[in-house]
């Protein structure tokens, strides 16, 4: 470490404490990657704030020093949004992670970045509540980062995904001034500029307080899963079900080789001979149950249904949540990595999609694995891959730009909900224009001027506001795998 990075450590160890800065190659390589395949980032400094005062510090003296900064939640994300590039300062908010206030006549609660999403449902259960986007990463992802990229999960088809959740935040600045947004109280006056924040990938300020929206615990729920002879019959029920007008709870898709792959790890007696099979939940008072549930088995009569399954349970519930939850997980027993995408096409377009993805990853001689929020159109294809094999990951790389270029040509967009960061970004002018993509780094530079905040994410290089992006500085080359 040079005498400058001595004293600059110096500085943040003054604000977090000597044992809350880590440095040196151990510790910088654990946060030098997410959970995307993207490679090994190039981390600088790590700390780990306790607190909102903290979080300030830290961004005054990353401001003096001229340093750019990651935000980063628990790391689950997916597209390279907290891999840290040229040295970057790592804030980790993964000590602030209490639950602040349950505020039940108002159906919210204040809580830290740090919190796990699972949590949250937890610590509120016992009040007949819950926090409704449920990624299927729940267990792991933080809220903070569930901000960063507005996850969605298998409940966001009728709950909505964690922009109309989240009511309010607290956010610090790249110049280290706490600014909140929003709040329990509706429709506060002057712009919403939460849903600036929300997906916004760590690019506008720390996330250090939020204030998300509990739902009360629907009084019934049915869980069903019904398989079908073809793929094509089973994307039929999707469309048939919600042109229906019934939106279930989840409505989830899993194919054939996915459906293989989950079941030996997993052990919930899925139908491994079917061509594919959905996860159904219908929820609301007993009488919607029993419309949902009968107008789902209808239209499921109508398109070749084989057996139709409907949990016995809570139980037998959990454990088909469980099986659908494993899968990403599950995969590793086929190849040791995987390459997922995250593309949304209108439902009517999806057997087509369905269709070039399994011929594109045939011609390249992949093996594909299939398990989506179907009722969103958000696609979930998983090549699974070793990226030891060269050849193999060159093959990765032509299938997946074939993929993302076949759903946008449908009408389909980039992300449905695990955001853009390095992966997608340089995509991002198949779906906007020059002057969309202007506008975006303008408003960007409204809050962070100097641009210091995860740099070179979401925006494409050639991306600029006016004559200024990036301060003039070169940008590191985009890395993928
Ligand atoms: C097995 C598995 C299943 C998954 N299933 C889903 C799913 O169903 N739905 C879904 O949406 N995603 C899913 N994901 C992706 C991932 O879990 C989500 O993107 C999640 O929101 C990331 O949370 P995190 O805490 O890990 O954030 P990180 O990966 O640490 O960060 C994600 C982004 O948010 C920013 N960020 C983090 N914290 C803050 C903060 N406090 N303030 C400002 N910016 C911040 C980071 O800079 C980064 O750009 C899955 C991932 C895995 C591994």
């Amino acid at each position: 470490m040079t005498t400058t990075a001595r004293d600059v450590a110096t500085q943040f160890a003054s604000v977090v404490g000597r044992d809350h800065v880590l440095a040196g190659d151990l510790a910088t390589m654990l946060y030098a990657r997410d959970g995307s395949i993207q490679d090994e980032g190039d981390c600088g400094l790590v700390v780990l704030p306790a607190n909102t005062e903290e979080v300030a510090g830290c961004m005054r003296v990353a401001a003096a020093a001229g340093l750019d900064v990651v935000p980063r939640g628990s790391g689950t994300g997916l597209t390279g949004g907290a891999v840290p590039l040229a040295g970057s300062l790592v804030i980790s908010l993964s000590r602030m992670n209490h639950i602040i206030e349950v505020d039940v006549p108002n159906s919210c609660a204040w809580v830290e970045p740090g919190v796990l999403n699972l949590d949250i449902s937890t610590a509120v259960a016992h009040l007949g509540l819950f926090y409704a986007p449920d990624p299927s990463s729940q267990q792991a992802c933080s809220i903070g980062g569930n901000v960063g990229t507005n996850a969605g999960g298998p409940h966001c088809l009728a709950y909505g995904v964690t922009n109309q959740h989240v009511l309010g935040m607290e956010l610090v600045m790249a110049d280290g001034e706490v600014i909140t947004l929003g709040g329990p109280a509706p429709d506060p006056p002057g712009y919403d500029l939460r849903g600036v924040v929300v997906g916004s990938e760590g690019m506008v300020g720390v996330v250090t307080r939020i204030c998300v929206r509990l739902t009360p615990e629907p009084p019934a729920i049915r869980t069903m899963l019904l398989d079908f002879p073809t793929i094509s019959d089973a994307a039929a029920v999707v469309e048939q079900v919600i042109a229906a007008g019934v939106v279930p709870a989840s409505l989830e898709m899993m194919d054939r080789n996915m459906l293989r792959t989950i079941e030996p790890f997993v052990h919930a007696g899925l139908p491994i001979d079917a061509a594919a099979a959905l996860l159904v939940e219908v929820d609301g008072t007993p009488a919607d149950v029993e419309a949902g549930t009968d107008a789902v088995q209808r239209v499921a009569a109508a398109n070749n249904v084989g057996h139709v399954r409907v949990a016995q349970d809570e139980d037998e519930r959990a454990l088909l949540w469980k099986a659908r939850k494993s899968a990403f997980g599950a995969c590793a027993r086929v190849k040791p990595n995987y390459f997922l995408h995250d593309c949304v096409v209108p439902r009517s377009r999806l057997v087509e999609v369905m269709e070039a993805i399994i011929e594109i990853t045939d011609r390249e001689d992949l093996i594909c694995l299939n398990v989506f929020h179907a009722g969103d159109g958000n696609l979930h294809p998983i090549i699974a891959f070793d990226r030891r094999d060269a050849d193999e990951v060159e093959r990765v790389k032509r299938a997946g730009d074939a993929i993302i270029r076949k759903c946008v040509e449908v009408g389909g967009t980039l992300s449905g909900e695990h955001g853009i960061g390095l992966e997608k970004r340089d995509y991002m002018p198949l779906v906007f224009t020059e002057g969309d993509l202007e506008a975006q780094a303008c408003m960007r530079r409204a809050f962070d001027p100097d641009e210091r905040l995860n740099p070179h994410k979401v925006l494409p290089l050639g991306a600029r506001c006016g004559e200024a992006m990036l301060g003039g500085r070169e940008p590191p080359e985009g890395t993928w795998i």
